[in-house]
C-alpha cells in the first residue's frame, strides 16, 4: 500500500501507513502556516481492503466545525467523485472505505485541476466575443487568466454594464471554479435567451481562478507568499499579493457595476450570499438592489437560500481588506460574496453531497438573478 500527494493540488503527510486498518495522516499547512484543511491524496495497492484513515491534526485545522457532518470525497476515475463514511472523533477525522480499485483518490472536495482550467479556457477562446487576457503573473510565475466577454450588440447600448466575477481567491474552495465554469458555459450558450440578454446588456470580466499557486500547491486559503488574498484588497502589492494587485488594477481601469466573489464555506451547510452592509457608503439603494438579486437567485435555484449565513456587519464596521467590501466601497456597486458548502445543503441533501454538477447549476442560476437586477445596477 502506498500513499502519495506529489501532484497538482496534492496535500497529505503520511505518519504511518503500515496497517490498512490504522493509517495515520496529517494535513500540511499552507505557506504562511496559519491555515490548513484541504487534503488530496492517492492511495494504491489496497483493493478490497477495509481502510481506516485518521487525519491526526484535524482538530487544529482552520475550521474544525467543518468536520462535523462532513463526508470525504473519493474517486477512482478522477471524474466522478462520491462520498465515503467519515466521522470526527477524539479530535481526529476518520475516513473509512473499502476501495474497489487498485488506485483511489481522496480529497476534501472534488478538485478542479490546473489542466482542466487550461483546457476549458482553450476550448472557449474561439467563440465569438471571447477575449482571453493575462492580468499578470502570480508569485510562482503562473498566468492569471481573465476572460472578457463582449457582444457587438452590447455596444449599441449606452453604456453596457461591467460585471466582474472572480473565483478561488481561496484555492481549496474548488467549488468556486466549478461554479464559474457553469456560469461561463451558460453565458456562451447562444441558444439561451437569458444568457443572450445578459450579454446584450453587459460586458463580463471573469477570473476563474485568482489563486493558481495555492491551487497547485494544495493550499486551503493562502497564495505562495503566505497571503490570504481576500484580506489583501486595501493594499495589495506586486510582491506579496500580485493576484489581487493586477485584478484590482484591471477593475479600476475597466470599472465595476457588479461584483460576485465566489467561495466555499467549510462549516455552514447552505448556499448563501454575504453582502457589503458594513461599508461606509452602504445605502437604501444598495440594500434594494442586493435584495433584488438574492430574491431572484432564490427563485431561480432551490439550492440557494437567504435565511442562513454570516451575521450582517453593523454600519461602518466592514473590513475593507475583503474583496467584496473594498469593491463596494470603491465603486459604489452591487458587490457580494457567494458561499457554497463543502458538506451539502440541509434543505436538499443528495447522496453525493454538494458537488461539481450542482455548483455548475448554481453558476447558471446567477444569470437569472443578474437579469432580474440589471435595471438597478
Ligand atoms: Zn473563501
Amino acid at each position: 500500500m502506498q500513499i502519495s500527494a506529489a501532484f497538482d493540488s496534492g496535500n497529505i503527510l503520511v505518519k504511518n501507513a503500515n496497517d490498512p486498518a490504522d493509517i495515520v495522516l496529517e494535513i500540511k499547512k499552507d505557506v504562511g502556516e496559519d491555515h490548513f484543511q484541504w487534503f488530496h491524496f492517492r492511495l494504491t495497492g489496497a483493493r478490497g481492503q477495509e481502510l481506516r484513515m485518521r487525519l491526526g491534526n484535524a482538530a487544529e485545522a482552520s475550521y474544525p466545525d467543518g468536520w462535523h457532518d462532513y463526508r470525504a470525497c473519493a474517486s477512482y476515475d478522477r471524474k466522478t467523485w462520491f462520498r465515503v463514511p467519515t466521522s470526527f472523533v477524539d479530535s481526529e477525522l476518520v475516513i473509512e472505505h473499502q476501495p474497489q480499485a487498485d488506485s483511489v483518490y481522496y480529497a476534501y472536495f472534488a478538485p478542479y485541476s490546473a489542466e482542466r482550467h487550461a483546457d476549458f479556457l482553450a476550448s472557449i477562446q474561439g467563440q465569438e466575443g471571447v477575449e482571453l487576457r493575462l492580468l499578470g503573473r502570480s508569485v510562482d510565475g503562473r498566468d492569471l487568466d481573465l476572460v472578457v466577454l463582449s457582444s457587438p450588440e452590447a455596444e449599441h447600448l449606452a453604456p453596457p454594464k461591467v460585471c466582474w466575477i472572480v473565483g478561488r481567491q481561496h484555492p481549496g474552495e474548488t467549488m468556486a471554479e466549478w461554479l464559474v465554469e457553469g456560469l461561463l458555459e451558460r453565458l456562451l450558450d447562444g441558444n439561451d435567451p437569458v444568457a443572450q440578454e445578459c450579454r446584450r446588456r453587459a460586458r463580463f470580466f471573469i477570473v476563474p481562478n485568482m489563486n493558481p499557486d495555492g491551487s497547485v500547491r494544495g493550499h486551503l486559503r493562502n497564495n505562495a507568499a503566505g497571503a490570504n488574498l481576500n484580506r489583501e484588497w486595501q493594499e495589495p502589492s506586486q510582491e506579496r499579493s500580485p493576484e489581487v494587485f493586477y485584478t484590482r488594477q484591471a477593475m479600476v481601469s475597466e470599472g465595476v457595476d457588479f461584483f460576485l466573489d465566489v467561495h466555499g464555506d467549510e462549516a455552514l451547510p447552505y448556499n448563501f450570499i454575504a453582502g457589503a452592509e458594513g461599508v461606509p457608503r452602504w445605502s437604501v439603494q444598495a440594500a434594494e438592489r442586493q435584495q433584488r438579486y438574492l430574491s431572484a437567485l432564490a427563485q431561480a435555484s432551490p439550492d440557494f437560500q437567504t435565511e442562513h449565513g454570516y451575521p450582517v456587519s453593523m454600519p461602518g464596521t466592514a473590513n475593507l481588506k475583503i474583496g467584496c467590501n473594498w469593491v463596494a466601497e470603491h465603486f459604489g456597486c452591487l458587490s457580494m460574496t457567494l458561499e457554497q458548502p463543502f458538506k451539502d445543503t440541509v434543505d436538499r441533501p443528495q447522496a453525493q453531497g454538494w458537488s461539481p454538477a450542482r455548483a455548475k447549476c448554481l453558476g447558471r442560476a446567477q444569470l437569472d438573478a443578474l437579469l432580474a437586477t440589471f435595471e438597478l445596477l
